[in-house]
């Protein structure tokens, strides 16, 4: 930590109502790369939690009544000083996360990008009028802010999953309760720092660390003065807080797991889709829910892709993610690694071929070699489960709706890549796959102007976009009559 250009960006206990909250216990926070402890936070209490919930629902009256555009004002400080000091945040972000540092740069920038297109989206919140069905009578419709918002968010991207939930809540005229995940605290509490620091008002935005994500999480989706659950995290954790919230009647967001297919045509510019491929796969040593999970390739061209996708990936350096050389940072956690090796060896048991990798790394227990098998069916462990690590899984296809049909068997549906040049292709293609984001010879795909979200069991609502405020907003009605 002594890298930071501004030390007092680093703090250690939640930030409630405006005031940076002390508690008797402390959760140790550690740099998955080095296994060393670099900070600890307090473990906030659910006493704490109320706090924050109350002081949002105060708060909640007076930043509502604010107009769009003085709520723009103090977003876009928000946004400048997340920027003004990207290179801080990237420092804390990559210590706790461990993905490099140029990966967690473009983090805080996209995060903040979310701050500053929410900030503007908020002066267009408009209403309706509705030709009445009486001459007497008009029908006006209004959107209002639904209330105080909560929010859990997961380890993986841990500035930019508050940043996109945040933004569309304050800029809706909601406040925040955010729930950080307990490994990566340290960058959700700098947020709220300079969230201070550009005038947000106090128990606007307020962040509080725990390490106890259950109980926590039941106050969370229970309490009654919540008027909104947002989660990012696995399908399975938000199940279980979609049930919660069943109790008090929450608006729910939900942005879960994935199982992405990345479908490379016998037409498509194969050298593109290496690296569209490599983008999709490997950025945050494969920790992310849009990752390709699943490439299918063409049988015709089968061995060409392998062939260059394989030596590409073999470039790819693995190390701590401050070192300028790294490609492939740790992995959050030793039982991330576990798993990763679990599922490549009972696929390999069943057939699957490692054409790369398929271990361990050397450089220590919370490292896994970027993985390229083969001879993978849509059957194995590795194509019907989410690998969240560095592994690819290659499987080949001959015809157009085996490979939809491969692609679209699963309970998943965020997001789908493929690659293919003929336009009729492009349309049946992207019409069939059931998912509700689809890279077209891209291979990143996330920005603030676009709806961000999945269908099946990989969500409800969207994030990002003009959608993406509809999600914080109440429609209400207004019936005039006696004209
Ligand atoms: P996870 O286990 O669901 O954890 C996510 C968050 O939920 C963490 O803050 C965690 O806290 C908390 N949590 C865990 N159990 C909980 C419970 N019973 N009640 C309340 N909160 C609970 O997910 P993960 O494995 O850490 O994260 C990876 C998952 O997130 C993947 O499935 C990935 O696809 C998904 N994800 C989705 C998106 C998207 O936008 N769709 C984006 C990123 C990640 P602790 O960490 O403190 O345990």
């Amino acid at each position: 930590m002594d890298k930071l250009n501004d030390p007092s960006l680093l703090k250690c206990h939640s930030y409630i109502n405006g005031q940076w909250h002390p508690s008797d216990t402390q959760i140790a926070v550690t740099n998955p790369a080095t296994n060393e402890v670099i900070g600890y936070v307090s473990d906030a209490g659910i006493s704490d939690v109320e706090l924050a919930i109350d002081a949002a629902k105060v708060a909640f009256k007076t930043w509502s009544a604010h107009t769009a555009a003085e709520r723009a004002n103090l977003m876009r400080k928000w946004f400048d000083l997340l920027i003004a000091n990207q290179q801080d945040l990237a420092t804390i972000l990559t210590l706790e996360q461990g993905k490099p540092l140029a990966e967690a740069k473009a983090e805080i920038a996209y995060g903040a990008a979310y701050i500053e297109w929410f900030a503007e989206e908020g002066k267009r919140i408009y209403g309706d009028t509705i030709p009445a069905p009486a001459n007497d009578k008009r029908i006006v419709v209004i959107k209002q802010p639904v209330g105080v918002v909560a929010s859990i968010t997961p380890w993986n991207f841990p500035n930019a999953m508050i940043a996109r939930k945040a933004a569309a809540a304050l800029a809706a005229g909601c406040t925040f309760v955010g729930r950080p995940a307990s490994q990566t605290p340290l960058s959700a509490l700098a947020m709220a720092e300079l969230a201070e620091r550009a005038g947000i008002p106090s128990g606007v935005f307020n962040i509080v660390v725990d390490d106890d994500a259950k109980g926590i999480g039941q106050v969370l989706t229970q309490h009654p003065d919540i008027a909104k659950f947002t989660f990012t995290g696995s399908t399975q954790v938000g199940r279980q807080l979609i049930a919660q919230c069943a109790s008090t009647v929450k608006k729910v967001s939900m942005e879960l797991g994935g199982n992405a297919p990345f479908i490379v045509f016998d037409d498509a510019d194969i050298d593109a889709a290496v690296q569209g491929a490599i983008a999709a796969k490997y950025r945050n040593a494969g920790q992310t829910c849009v990752c390709a999970n699943r490439i299918f390739v063409h049988d015709s061209i089968l061995e060409e892709f392998t062939h260059k996708f394989s030596k590409t990936v073999s470039k790819l350096t693995i190390g701590n993610g401050l070192h300028e050389s790294t490609h492939i940072g740790p992995m959050i956690s030793t039982k991330a690694v576990a798993d990763v090796d679990n599922l490549v060896n009972a696929s390999v048991i069943l057939g699957a071929k490692v054409t790369l990798g398929g271990s361990v790394a050397k450089q220590g227990s919370h490292f896994y070699q970027p993985t390229v098998l083969t001879n993978v069916t849509n059957d194995m462990p590795i194509a019907k489960e989410e690998i969240f690590g560095p592994v690819s899984a290659i499987i080949s296809f001959t015809d157009e709706d085996e490979v939809i049909n491969m692609a679209n068997d699963t309970e998943y549906g965020l997001a789908a890549y493929f690659y293919a040049r003929d336009i009729g292709r492009v349309w049946r293609v992207s019409e069939a796959l059931q998912y509700g984001m689809i890279g077209i010879n891209e291979g990143i795909i996330s920005n603030a102007a676009a709806p961000f979200g999945g269908v099946k069991q990989s969500g409800i609502g969207r994030e990002g976009s003009k959608y993406g405020l509809d999600d914080y907003l109440e429609i209400k009605y207004l019936c005039i009559g006696g004209i």
